[in-house]
């Protein structure tokens, strides 16, 4: 394959071996977690990056100096062809998604990003581009197998028999599959990782996207400025969840995408830190220096009632697991929202206004 594979050191576990002067391409980069990976590759000195987002340039959350950043819907089968046109690499991580608030209500739209990946990968295989990375999650696994709080951790295996996620999960298993059988049968490589809950700065943290943790800083800081020392959370509480913070996210993408022995081969990529609903609120109000009384809203979108990342097999092949403890994660997080939160209310723009 490709210059770029034979300039490659095959010891290399991530992309410090590589060629930085070929293109890579990085979709959804508007967002969450492809801005933060935008930002990683350059910082690592990654002269050609081109990165793709359907939002207008003014509204993505980041924007990288010296990056090309085209905005392009990728639904769109030229628009695919567009932008992995000389591309050694393709990271796909472009997807219409939101917390569980918004995929339990938008079940079409999330279906619907099987048209993103079902065309770049076709264009990047038909471009001849050596590697293809394809952002999955936690979601593809078997419902069932989450039906309790005090769940066993989901390992690779579980996403079979399937019964993932009506809509966002099935998405993502059916990309799953289009990624395995590219390299199959066309010798495309390709690598898959299960993102579980990803959080940190630079992130949705209100409008209707946002997931848990920023939901729960932003909840906390409204109370302390209004004085109204509530919080509204959604389910019981019980409900239990691991959050990634994005630094591991990206760092994990890096190794994911550059292990020979993970071609093809979906791999849970999340914290092992099991926490409860609970338990994150009481962490949020502990970094806040609050107390809030907790108002229950049973009717509204809880999720699976339990979910946790078992790290056996990437500790196996990467000897690595997302390790930044949630304490951490979460004080840097609260402050860049209370930042944030600031921000608007002085009638300055902030990352997720055009929500
Ligand atoms: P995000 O919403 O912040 O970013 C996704 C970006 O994709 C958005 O900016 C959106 O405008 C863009 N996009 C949507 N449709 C597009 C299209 N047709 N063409 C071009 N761009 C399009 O979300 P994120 O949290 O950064 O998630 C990135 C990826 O990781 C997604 O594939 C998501 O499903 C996956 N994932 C995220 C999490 C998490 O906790 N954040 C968990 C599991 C999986």
């Amino acid at each position: 394959m490709k210059g770029f594979r034979q300039m490659e050191n095959k010891q290399s576990k991530d992309s410090s071996k590589l060629n930085k002067d070929e293109l890579i391409v990085i979709t959804g980069a508007g967002g969450f977690i492809a801005g933060a990976l935008t930002r990683y590759f350059h910082d690592r000195g990654f002269a050609r990056i081109r990165a793709i987002d359907k939002k207008p340039l003014p509204d993505w959350y980041q924007r990288v100096p010296g990056v090309e950043s085209l905005p392009m819907d990728l639904s769109e089968e030229e628009n695919a062809i567009r932008a992995v046109e000389g591309a050694v690499e393709v990271y796909n991580l472009a997807a219409d998604m939101g917390g569980m608030g918004f995929i339990e209500r938008f079940r079409v739209e999330c279906l619907r990003s099987i048209l993103i990946n079902t065309h770049m990968i076709e264009a990047a295989y038909r471009a001849g581009v050596g590697r293809y990375f394809f952002s999955s999650s936690a979601c593809a696994y078997n419902t069932l197998l989450q039906q309790d709080p005090n769940v066993r951790a989901l390992k690779e295996s579980d996403a079979y028999p399937a019964m993932a996620e009506r809509g966002y999960g099935w998405e993502k298993l059916m990309s799953e599959m289009f990624c395995q059988e590219y390299w199959a049968e066309k010798g495309l490589e390709t690598h898959i990782a299960r993102f579980h809950n990803v959080y940190g700065p630079i992130g949705t943290w209100y409008g209707g996207r946002e997931k848990a943790p920023a939901a729960l800083c932003r909840k906390v800081i409204e109370a302390n400025d209004t004085g109204k020392h509530e919080i509204e959370i959604w389910g019981d509480g019980s409900q239990t969840r691991s959050f990634m913070y994005i630094d591991d996210c990206v760092q994990g993408i890096d190794k994911i995408m550059h292990c020979d022995s993970l071609v093809a081969t979906p791999i849970n990529l999340g914290s092992s830190e099991l926490v409860s609903i609970n338990e994150l609120v009481s962490l949020v109000e502990e970094i806040a220096g609050v107390k809030l009384e907790r108002k229950y809203d049973l009717s509204a979108p809880r999720g699976v009632a339990g979910r946790n990342s078992d790290n056996t097999f990437i500790k196996q092949v990467l000897n690595w697991e997302p390790n930044t403890p949630l304490r951490e994660g979460l004080a840097k997080t609260y402050a860049w929202i209370e930042q944030q939160y600031a921000d608007r209310k002085a009638g300055k723009r902030t990352v997720t206004d055009h929500i």
